[in-house]
């Protein structure tokens, strides 16, 4: 079990994920690709999801929609308000999904059916959550949620070639709101578009949000974005939360060094000194190292980081992080100050 999560003030959260795994059963053995995630979304907030390619982000937005097909195995328990979608059929958990906790997914050429009608697809929705719906509401519908997300009516009538890289991303949105879900998975809704359009599509999203109070779990790699999107940040690695919290505190003040190395690895344009990437590559989840998963990487290891799994520790009462540095005086924060004073060149040269 990990820590328990500290209690927040406000509202009763409209997502709970209690220690959520995701095991692939291989014939290289078992490996875990999510590893005890636990954390709470209030109504309305925003949730950033970072990490590595690896990480586990996507296997966990699919644990959340109960999409994990086998060898694929889900354990743990994932609320939205008081449903509990890890306990459903498969009738509740196929009514649930998009009525409840919707998604927008990675590629949107590829989410979408090439050879039906955009009409047809949103349509779709529509009617298998409510097959009782008059065709003229569909209609009405489908014109709505379209204008909702700044496209025309006779988008209806198209087919998704006939669409901008981002008017298909629009189309995703629509689906995903159509049915007024209290929780959106958002993973990576802007991997494949330019940065103008991709301003236009998070503005989208981030309008429909407040409007409709929807939950967003926004998942990617663009640290630069989520500084600018969300309320809270998560980090993962190697299928474990490595730290959450408020996003401005994590910027700020990051208590895990993978945290830390991510934000520091953000280019700005003020910035001079050198650009400096993470070093090595992410553990394969079948050979995992023993104690820290991130020790490898680390430059703050201590011998205790190879022996001992480190617990997750809370920070104040939104923030958590699991790193043996939290038992260390000064913490993360002395480790990098003690860093800079002993190297002052190591930051000169490189790019400015
Ligand atoms: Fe680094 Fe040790 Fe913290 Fe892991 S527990 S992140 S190896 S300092």
């Amino acid at each position: 079990m990990t820590a328990a999560v500290p209690s927040r003030e406000g509202p009763a959260p409209v997502l709970r994920v209690e220690d959520l795994c995701v095991d692939y059963f291989t014939d290289a053995g078992r490996l875990r690709a999510c590893d005890q995630v636990s954390f709470e979304l209030g109504p309305g907030q925003r949730l950033g999801l970072v990490g590595e390619s690896g990480s586990g982000k996507s296997t966990m937005a699919l644990a959340l929609m109960r999409m994990i097909k086998p060898p694929g195995k889900i354990a743990g328990r994932v609320f939205v308000g008081d449903d509990e979608l890890t306990s459903m059929d498969d009738n509740a958990i196929r009514s649930a999904r998009m009525r409840l906790i919707g998604m927008v997914p990675q590629a949107a050429m590829s989410a979408l059916n090439p050879v039906i009608r955009i009409r047809a697809q949103i349509a779709d929705v529509l009617q298998v959550h409510e097959p009782a719906m008059p065709d003229a509401q569909v209609k009405a519908r489908i014109a709505e949620v379209l204008e909702a997300v700044e496209l025309r009516p006779e988008v209806a009538n198209l087919y998704p070639h006939e669409l901008s890289g981002g008017m298909k991303q629009r189309v995703c949105i629509a689906i995903a709101v159509a049915l007024r879900p209290k929780v959106i998975i958002a993973d990576e809704p802007t991997s494949a578009l330019d940065v103008i359009v991709q301003r236009q599509v998070m503005d989208t999203i981030g309008r429909l949000q407040r409007e409709m109070n929807i939950a967003v779990i926004l998942i990617g790699h663009d640290m630069g974005l989520m500084a600018q999107f969300v309320d809270r940040l998560s980090v993962m690695y190697a299928g474990k939360l490595a730290e959450i919290g408020p996003t401005g505190e994590l910027f700020a003040r990051p208590t895990h060094p993978y945290t830390h190395m991510l934000i520091s690895s953000l280019p700005t344009l003020g910035k001079k000194g050198v650009f400096r990437g993470i070093p090595g590559i992410t553990p394969s989840l079948l050979s995992l190292p023993s104690g820290c998963y991130f020790r490898t990487r680390c430059p703050y290891a201590m011998p205790i980081c190879s022996e001992v799994t480190p617990a997750q520790q809370a920070h104040g009462t939104d923030h958590r992080s699991s790193c043996h540095l939290s038992n260390v005086e000064g913490g993360l924060t002395g480790r990098i100050a003690a860093e800079a004073a002993s190297v002052p060149d190591a930051r000169m040269g490189g790019f400015s």
